[in-house]
């Protein structure tokens, strides 16, 4: 099958648009949309300046996601002085895999000139991941106490990074699966929490000043074509699978969801559409105030608890 655009052959079917794309064309659809998302975010503050620039902080991984909007981001803003990339590492301490990713984006990071930082939670929180998960005090999945010390970092070091934004890797999938979820366990609150966190432009957010501004680029390219990317552009990519990765039901929506899209080209789209505007909705009716959070009477991190949650569960995997 011939590329819809030109005469080379196709190595790809985006059955949701009808497009058959050669290696060419995916790569430059890939890029054109992740550049649409950052204009359409409004992602590049109106202050950003050549002797002012923002700092665009990168959860950088080394999985398939992160290396390819790294990668993107680099190019796009190459020779653009309004904006400083800054990548970030976190190692959690899982034998046999972290090492390995963090090899694929310190390469990434060395190949593309950019500054990259390493911060494991060994170092932070006093812990590995490996540990959490025998010791497990919560009797929780291990993604519950990791997706916890990982969204603490990252707020943390964008914070004394000086960051601007905080930009993460998710793709369509991810989001769309994340949307599903929330509809299922009909959790509107944290649709809003959804929205205020990493979705829609800026100025229809209504965080709060508390926390350094997410956004995913990525969130309009599908899982595949992000894989077929990083291979057709021979990226370093660490491919294997976490051994501790337990979210089952994002496994069965995941599964729900491509035999949807399989059926219905264009479903993660359309779910995306909805959830965006029901999110924005939800938003303004629960959105973050400022007035909710309090300082951790520990680390004195913003929360809305006493102690926060991350010194709850570290104060719990120290005790066992
Ligand atoms: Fe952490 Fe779960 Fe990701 Fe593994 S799969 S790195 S345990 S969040």
């Amino acid at each position: 099958m011939n590329c819809t655009k030109c005469d080379r052959d196709a190595v790809v079917h985006a059955a949701y648009s009808g497009a058959h794309l050669c290696e060419h064309h995916l790569r430059a659809s890939v890029e054109k949309r992740v550049r649409r998302r950052i204009r359409q975010d409004g992602l590049i503050g109106d202050d950003a300046t050549p002797e002012s620039p923002e700092t665009w902080l990168i959860g950088l991984s080394g999985g398939k996601d992160s290396v390819v909007l790294t990668s993107i981001l680099e190019e796009t803003f190459a020779e653009d002085p309004r904006i400083e990339l800054v990548a970030l590492t976190i190692h959690e301490g899982i034998e046999g895999y972290r090492d390995e990713s963090l090899d694929a984006a310190s390469e990434l990071a060395d190949g593309l000139d950019i500054h990259h930082e390493v911060v494991s939670y060994t170092d932070e929180f006093d812990l590995e991941m490996d540990d959490v998960v025998e010791k497990d005090p919560e009797g929780m999945a291990a993604c519950a106490y990791c997706g916890v010390f990982r969204r603490d970092l990252l707020a943390d070091y964008a914070e004394s990074f000086g960051a601007d934004k905080l930009l993460t890797g998710h793709n369509l999938d991810d989001e769309a699966q994340t949307a599903l979820m929330n509809f299922f366990e009909g959790d509107v609150a944290q649709m809003a929490k959804h929205f205020d966190a990493s979705l829609g432009p800026f100025d229809e957010r209504t965080e709060t000043d508390e926390f350094v501004p997410r956004a995913k680029p990525l969130r309009d390219v599908p899982e595949k074509e992000v894989a077929l990317y990083a291979h057709l552009a021979d990226l370093p990519v660490h491919m294997a699978e976490c051994p501790h990765s337990t979210e089952a039901y994002r496994g069965e929506i995941q599964d729900l969801l491509l035999d949807m899209e399989e059926r219905h080209p264009g479903t993660r789209h359309s779910i995306m559409a909805g959830y965006e505007e029901l999110a924005k909705l939800a938003a303004s009716a629960y959105g973050a105030k400022d007035s909710d959070l309090g300082e951790c009477e520990r680390c004195g991190n913003a929360t809305t608890r006493e102690v926060c949650r991350t010194c709850q569960l570290t104060e719990a995997v120290h005790a066992v």
